[in-house]
């Protein structure tokens, strides 16, 4: 491909904050998201570096990049992505400044973030505490209270013991969801309703977490019944401003994971969006976030919306923010991290407007008959579909593509964008249409039921849509 020749020089420099270039970039990941963050460099001028796992040695993302080096060898394919060591060797031999997370693997660990400051480099992220306090859900939630933000009513600090959990079911009721303090990817929850099950699901839950994310620290949160899940997309400077985004919904969900997501969240109150948009951007402020990163919400019919998480790091749905409000996220992301404010780059609350609606799906090869079980193997044919208003983020998808069992199934994001949900829906169905993918199953059919349902077209689910709609599976 041919390397943007445009090179953005800022014209003005911050007074507050110090400006220093960036000048070369490693993606600690892989995939779509590294393919992305790749295409930000090269429009900005800046060198982007790849690492790849052994097993990805002729995977795209590694080609799409300036430089690439391999990584973690002799160590597991997600460990080799998971070698602080290593990725701090690599930017060290080859006079990297920044590294950018992406999302998953490295992308929660403040010790990771902590050890790139250590080493010199740039972070693009928040800084190391603000991750730590952010990845811990307990101590995020004890943030938003501090900053006066509605949480779900739960347990002040972590429990341990399953009698402390039983005194928490009896004192609110159930039903209550078990949440792991370290927990994400909607792994490492547990919501029971019945009593009896209070203690051997605890037990069960935490051991769960101590062995997916090494610690067994729970919580418990009160169970909201029909919740939407919707969340308000940030970004921070290094002089202390703060802006939203404003908000996607991402209900639609299969086992806490999100599967399609809106921009902006349909038929949401103008009022509880501008009180939801008010206590993200003030709980951002209370910690002193910078850089980008989304607040999570749960909103129950009555139009209460209560705090859940905080994800310190890029979204897989940023995309849809980007296509409604026309900004850049990742490259925003790069200019903070090189000291830019948020009014150098055009970013002040007045100049960022939300216009249409866009809608995302994460196309998976998963095979929707077999229980969304992931399939493997070599990609026979490969066509997408394409035409105005589509946007595709991928990495993995064309003929002769090999799809591995080691990594997670997600083969291409399509994004919509038209002037209202039903257009961008039609377009996004006629997209998905036009796909031909042959030598692995994908979950397009379950994606075209979606799409037909007219619940999802009224802009009316909840998170318990995909659960209550056996016909989408058929
Ligand atoms: P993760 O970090 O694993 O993504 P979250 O805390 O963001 O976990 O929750 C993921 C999803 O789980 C939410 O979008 C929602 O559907 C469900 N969930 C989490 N907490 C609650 C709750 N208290 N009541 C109802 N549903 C919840």
């Amino acid at each position: 491909y041919v390397k943007a020749k445009y090179k953005f020089k800022p014209k003005f420099y911050s007074t507050q904050v110090e400006y220093k270039p960036i000048r070369s970039i490693l993606v600690a990941n892989r995939g779509e998201i590294a393919v992305r963050v790749f295409r930000a460099c090269n429009e900005l001028g800046i060198k982007s570096v790849a690492i790849y796992s052994k097993e990805d040695r002729a995977h795209i993302h590694r080609l799409k990049a300036d430089e690439s080096y391999l990584v973690g060898e002799g160590l597991a394919p997600v460990q080799a992505y998971l070698s602080v060591p290593d990725i701090i060797r690599i930017c060290q031999d080859h006079h990297i400044d920044a590294v950018h997370p992406g999302y998953g693997f490295l992308s929660e660990r403040h010790d990771f973030a902590q050890a790139i400051v250590d080493a010199g480099l740039r972070f693009i992220g928040p800084n190391p505490k603000v991750v730590q306090q952010m990845g811990d859900k307990v101590a995020a939630r004890e943030a938003a209270v501090a900053a006066g933000v509605a949480v779900v009513p739960g347990t002040d600090g972590p429990v341990t013991t399953k009698e402390e959990a039983k005194e928490f079911c009896i004192k609110h009721g159930l039903p209550v969801i078990f949440k792991a303090a370290y927990g994400g990817g909607g792994r490492g929850m547990r919501v029971v309703r019945k009593m009896e099950e209070v203690e051997e699901n605890f037990q069960r839950a935490s051991s769960e977490a101590l062995s997916a994310f090494g610690n067994g620290a729970m919580f418990i949160e009160k169970f909201i019944e029909r919740p939407r899940h919707i969340e308000v997309q940030l970004l921070g400077d290094k002089a202390g401003n703060v802006v939203h985004l404003y908000e996607r919904d991402c209900s639609v969900q299969r086992r806490h994971q999100k599967v399609v997501e809106i921009a902006p969240a349909p038929k949401l109150d103008i009022k509880i969006r501008d009180k939801m948009t008010e206590a993200a951007v003030k709980l951002a402020k209370y910690v002193g976030y910078e850089n980008a990163g989304t607040v999570e919400f749960l909103c129950d019919d009555t139009g209460n919306f209560y705090f859940i998480e905080v994800n310190a790091r890029l979204q897989v749905e940023h995309t849809v923010t980007e296509e409604i409000t026309g900004v850049d996220l990742v490259q925003s992301q790069i200019r903070i991290a090189e000291g830019m404010t948020l009014p150098e780059l055009g970013l002040s609350q007045h100049e960022i407007h939300p216009n249409g609606f866009a809608i995302q799906c994460r196309v998976t090869t998963e095979d929707p008959a077999k229980n969304f079980q992931p399939d493997t193997g070599r990609i026979e044919v490969f066509r997408s579909g394409e035409g105005m208003g589509i946007r595709l983020d991928g990495a993995s998808a064309f003929a002769g593509a090999i799809i591995s069992p080691y990594y997670d199934s997600l083969l291409v994001k399509v994004i919509a964008h038209s002037k209202d949900l039903q257009s961008s829906c039609a377009k996004m169905n006629r997209a998905l249409r036009e796909f031909r993918v042959r030598g692995v199953k994908t979950n397009i059919p379950f994606l075209l039921n979606v799409l037909e349902n007219q619940k999802f077209l009224n802009g009316s689910v909840d998170t318990y849509f995909i659960d209550e709609n056996p016909d989408l599976f058929k």
